[in-house]
């Protein structure tokens, strides 16, 4: 599956918290994509921030909107703890 374009969103953070997203949006291709996955984005940002369930850190651009963690290393090592292996 391809990942999305790291290039298509900005994330400004200011210093108390708040952020300022921006989107690059083309006339040519599907717009939609592009706005729902800013929605996606600042959504999860609202919600406490857009960071691995692992290790914390933020999840980087290049990841899918969905993404819970920020490398394949990081799923894995939560999916062995799940399973207590
Ligand atoms: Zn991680």
């Amino acid at each position: 599956m391809p990942t999305p374009d790291p290039d298509g969103l900005f994330i400004d953070y200011w210093e108390d918290g708040r952020f300022n997203v921006l989107a690059e949006v083309w006339p040519h291709g599907n717009r939609r994509h592009r706005i729902a996955r800013l929605r996606a984005v600042v959504r999860k940002l609202r919600l406490g921030g857009w960071q691995c369930w692992e290790c914390r850190e933020p999840i980087p651009l290049y990841r899918r909107a969905d993404a819970r963690y920020c490398c394949e290393a990081c799923r894995k090592r939560a999916a062995r703890a799940r399973r207590g292996t």
